[in-house]
């Protein structure tokens, strides 16, 4: 997933004392990239076996909407073009304070922050695969400035696997979410997080990850190899695995996502993509680096005054995990 630009920057940093969420609105930034986060929740209410999140950051709290929503006015008015709302689980935003009947809060804050002026793009990062709802998901199809990209943590594939993990889903319903996700939205590109051997994962456990990596076609994914984490439950389950066979089902993912990831790709030579033009390119400087709607990193020869905008780029080459491209001249 990775980026390749300096210019993608946490614009409000996520303290750590229990002090509340104003906290989170003093932290005022200091440079304004052109596409930031902003932290529109803390904690987790759930109790996955694996993570340390629950008893770290405590109990879910939002901001309110009119908070966030000034919030990125401000930093919209002083230059950035996208924002990537940031909660661990953002499908839960707002639950505690504006309740769950009607329509979800998440939805709610995004219609909100879609009428921000001048504002181009929206993302978010993580929803919960049991919070992805269809008004969200009717979201991506109604709000032309929610990019078409979601990235939706499955951690595994196999039924028995995740009620260890007690991820609450299985994982015909994945399935389920993420067919009715590209019914609505079929350009959509949907990555996602996985770990490897968990403790009691099977050969046939992870043959069904493997399975469900290819039914929903994911276009990229983070895996971890699973490891202990101090006072979860995980951690104190029998089953263990070797750290060899986390390896091994690690690099066996890895190369069938590399594959699935220059396929999407691939598609993409020929088009013409839409990208925010983020700054200099990492790798090679005299390049410029920005990403399409569906979150794809496109480098291209250009000029720094591009950063900042919206550029139609033609792609005429693609790898794994960038887009090779060159702006479309427009008459
Ligand atoms: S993995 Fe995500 S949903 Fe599960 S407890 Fe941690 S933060 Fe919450």
């Amino acid at each position: 997933l990775g980026s390749d630009s300096g210019s993608r920057k946490s614009v409000v940093a996520v303290g750590e004392d229990q002090a509340g969420l104003s906290l989170l609105a003093r932290h005022a930034p200091t440079e304004v990239a052109v596409s930031g986060f902003v932290s529109i929740m803390r904690g987790c209410n759930q109790r996955c076996s694996f993570c340390i999140v629950p008893s770290t950051r405590g109990e879910e709290q939002s901001r309110s909407i009119e908070e966030i929503a000034d919030e990125v006015e401000g930093l919209v008015a002083a230059g950035l073009r996208e924002v990537t709302l940031l909660g661990q689980i953002v499908t839960s935003y707002g639950v505690k304070e504006l309740g769950s009947r009607g329509c979800m809060p998440f939805v709610r804050l995004i219609e909100r922050v879609h009428e921000i002026e001048g504002l181009e793009r929206i993302r978010f990062t993580s929803p919960h695969p049991k919070g992805l709802r269809v008004e969200l998901m009717e979201a991506f199809r109604d709000l032309p400035k929610l990019c078409e990209h979601m990235h939706l943590p499955l951690q595994s594939g196999s039924t028995r696997i995740l009620k260890q993990m007690r991820r609450t889903y299985s994982k015909e319903l994945f399935l389920e979410k993420v067919e009715r996700l590209r019914s609505l939205v079929p350009s959509i590109a949907i990555t996602t997080d996985i770990i490897v051997g968990f403790p009691g994962e099977t050969e046939e456990d992870f043959q069904d990850t493997i399975d469900v990596v290819k039914a929903a076609d994911f276009d990229n994914a983070f895996v971890f190899r699973y490891s202990k984490r101090r006072d979860t439950p995980a951690a104190a389950m029998d089953g263990q695995l070797p750290e060899e066979v986390k390896q091994e089902r690690n690099q066996i993912l890895l190369a069938l996502l590399e594959e699935q990831a220059m396929r999407h790709n691939q598609c993409l030579v020929g088009s013409i993509e839409e990208v925010l033009v983020e700054g200099p390119s990492k790798r090679n400087p005299d390049r410029l680096s920005g990403r399409t709607r569906s979150n794809k990193i496109v480098v291209y020869p250009g000029s720094p005054r591009h950063v900042g905008q919206l550029l139609p780029i033609r792609i005429e080459r693609a790898m794994p995990f960038t887009l090779y491209g060159d702006p479309v001249i427009l008459e």
